[in-house]
């Protein structure tokens, strides 16, 4: 299925929206291209779903671009844009059964012969035989289906949603994620997806723009970002980061030298956002590794000892809590695949890591 007019890359220019003194999206660009599942992940209040608004034409922009295809559709009225939108809360007719809710599109245009697409439509988020049921016959979950058909069916080149998931259950929630995204390959149209749940993110999207007040943090594929994060916000916004204070000292070939409280850790510059001075060496807790003595660390890896302060068991992994010499508290996540090493509370241990694992950050000199 190919939308009806040619589509194109979904750019926002400097887009800004204030209400009264309050800047809700500050001078925003970034560019979605065409076909490409994008999420735009960050806290609440952040300016997702007014960003959203302004692309959908529910907001107007204080100033900048809304363009696609290289064509402003920034002042156009919403029904007059090629773009259609998944709110979270469905808004289903309930008067009408579901055949009726998803061929609505094509009937306000006048289009009399609508079977064919809409079973189609049906097909596609797996709906087949509910035709004649009405919305509240059906679960959450099917319900949030029958609105992403009834956005589809128009064929639309961006297809926006509004934390569509949010409603369900986590369980349904993961299901539908797998599903979206094979809805989303299967009919090729760009998806912008607003959410706060970075795992949900970084499971469907090609690309995720992190925000935070009104502003990218950081633009990039999922691992890119979760890897190599640009700002402490990202390392800590996408899941957990180990974030110790340091000082570069110089360079040793391709290796930059770190120093923590006495002790030096070298990473490759190019793991390095940093200039020289105050640094956070980040380590994500499931890069390190814990062993008893400095004899098990592998040749060319990084180690720091401390004391096991906190062990707690969560099935896949045992999370652990390491109290560096110097009263950092350091996150390990360890697998639990049978064969690693265990440890309690109050043991000695061994953190070490793959260099080529770290990164470094800047750092204001009175940051911890
Ligand atoms: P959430 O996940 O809670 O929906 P969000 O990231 O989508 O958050 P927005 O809804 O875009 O955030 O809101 C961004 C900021 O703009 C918030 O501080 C909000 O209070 C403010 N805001 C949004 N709409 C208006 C409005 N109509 N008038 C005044 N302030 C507004």
């Amino acid at each position: 299925m190919a939308p009806e007019t040619p589509a194109g890359d979904l750019r926002l220019a400097n887009l800004t929206k204030t209400f009264g003194a309050f800047t809700a999206v500050d001078d925003l660009s970034l560019t979605v291209p065409q076909g490409s599942f994008f999420a735009l992940l960050g806290a609440s209040g952040c300016g997702k779903t007014t960003t959203l608004r302004m692309i959908a034409g529910l907001e107007e922009p204080t100033s900048g671009q809304v363009l696609l295809a290289d064509r402003d559709i920034a002042r156009l009225r919403p029904y007059k844009r090629p773009v259609n939108t998944v709110f979270q809360s469905y808004a289903l007719f309930p008067h009408l059964d579901i055949f009726e809710n998803v061929a609505f599109g094509l009937r306000r245009r006048g289009i009399r012969s609508v079977d064919g697409q809409v079973r189609e439509m049906l097909s596609l988020v797996q709906l087949d035989g509910y035709e004649r049921r009405r919305p509240a016959q059906l679960s959450g979950g099917q319900q949030q289906r029958v609105a992403l058909a009834r956005a589809l069916i128009n064929q639309p080149q961006v297809l926006l949603l509004d934390e569509p998931l949010g409603a369900l259950d986590l369980k349904l929630r993961r299901q539908m994620q797998i599903e979206l995204k094979r809805i989303q390959t299967e009919v090729g149209i760009t998806f912008v997806h607003v959410t706060h749940d970075q795992e949900e993110a970084m499971t469907m999207a090609d690309t995720v723009a992190v925000m935070n007040a009104g502003r990218i943090e950081q633009l990039g594929a999922p691992a890119e970002i979760y890897e190599f994060p640009a700002t402490a916000f990202v390392a800590n916004f996408l899941g957990q980061s180990n974030l110790i204070a340091g000082e570069t000292t110089g360079g040793n070939g391709g290796d930059l030298l770190v120093t923590v409280h006495g002790s030096r850790f070298s990473v490759p510059a190019r793991r390095s956002r940093a200039d020289q001075g105050p640094v956070h060496l980040g380590v994500r807790p499931e890069k390190l590794h814990l062993v008893r003595s400095a004899d098990e660390v592998p040749a060319g890896s990084q180690h720091l000892d401390g004391t096991i302060t906190d062990a707690s068991y969560v099935g896949v992994s045992t999370q652990y809590l390491l109290r560096t010499g110097w009263g950092t508290e350091l996150s390990v996540f360890a697998a639990n695949s049978g064969s690693q090493q265990r440890f309690a509370p109050g043991d000695r241990a061994v953190a070490y890591w793959d260099p080529g694992h770290a990164f470094l950050l800047g750092r204001h000199a009175d940051e911890d």
